[in-house]
């Protein structure tokens, strides 16, 4: 995130909208009121439902209270790949603890990171990123709760560890990154792609061949807010409320009604998480 670029303007309300990855803390909530400013900006353009997702176990304790602060928001918890060293028997304890609130409506963010290690300093390493990432399978199940995936140059990887472990009933890739062969590999598993600002980058020209190919019911969006703010606000703060951009751009892709595609993933937002 840079802070170099004013936040976007407000886009063009389109409802409902469920965002399906985002983390609340990271675009500056703190408290109660900080949290339903951020939510009420998001459904003031129809993004009426958010999860925030945590990536360390403090931010899986302020996830759980955001939650229960306000009911808009669902809360995920788990520790991210990058940091599966930390995953001791302690933050095991307290993640099983966590997992089992009401609130929680995944265990996530976990998987494999491939980028970081060897260029991140503390950055766990492979070996231990796949120990974690076994754990927190196990934990969704017992939980009954979806898993959600964070994939990073590990593609390969990801598949092998899920299909070794046996997954729980419901997979869902966050910030989908991937080419079109991956996404057909995700999809005939059963497993839900959610589409982040990603999709509206120049670049991103296999990333939407690949949401071509993405049937409805396995389809979701987010903002993984405050990163990663679609075009045209590239480098400027996202925040939920973005979410509108990105739902235009993944429709335009996807040759669809923008309209249509925010019920489609709404259906599947709630079909997922039990919301
Ligand atoms: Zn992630
Ligand atoms: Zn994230």
């Amino acid at each position: 995130m840079s802070a170099a670029r004013p936040a976007p303007e407000l886009p063009e309300p389109l409802a409902p909208i469920v965002d399906a990855h985002t983390h609340l803390d990271a675009c500056g909530a703190t408290d109660a009121a900080s949290t339903t400013a951020i939510v009420d900006r998001a459904a003031s353009v129809g993004v009426g439902r958010v999860v925030t997702v945590a990536d360390d176990l403090a931010a899986a304790q302020w996830a759980v209270r955001a939650a229960h602060w306000d009911d808009r928001v669902y809360a995920a918890v788990a520790l991210h790949p990058t940091r599966a060293n930390a995953l001791d028997d302690d933050a095991k304890a307290e993640l099983e603890r966590l997992a089992d609130d009401p609130r929680v409506v995944a265990v996530g963010e976990t998987g494999l990171d491939y980028y970081w290690p060897g260029k991140l300093d503390g950055c766990a390493d492979i070996e231990t990123q796949i120990d974690g990432f076994r754990w927190h399978i196990d934990l969704a199940k017992r939980v009954r709760k979806p898993l959600m995936i964070h994939n990073r140059e590990a593609d390969h990887d990801l598949l092998t560890v899920l299909l070794d472990e046996g997954p729980p009933d419901r997979v869902i890739f966050h910030c989908f990154s991937s080419d079109t062969n991956m996404a057909l590999s995700c999809v005939a598993e059963g497993y839900i792609l959610s589409f982040s600002g990603t999709v509206s980058f120049k670049n991103a020209h296999e990333l939407r061949e690949a949401a071509k190919v993405v049937p409805d019911d396995q389809i979701l969006v987010e903002t993984d807010a405050p990163y990663l703010t679609p075009h045209p606000f590239r480098g400027a703060p996202n925040e939920p409320y973005c979410l509108p951009y990105t739902v235009r751009a993944l429709a335009e892709v996807r040759g669809q009604d923008p309209l249509e595609l925010a019920k489609i993933t709404t259906d599947n937002a709630r079909r997922v998480y039990r919301l």
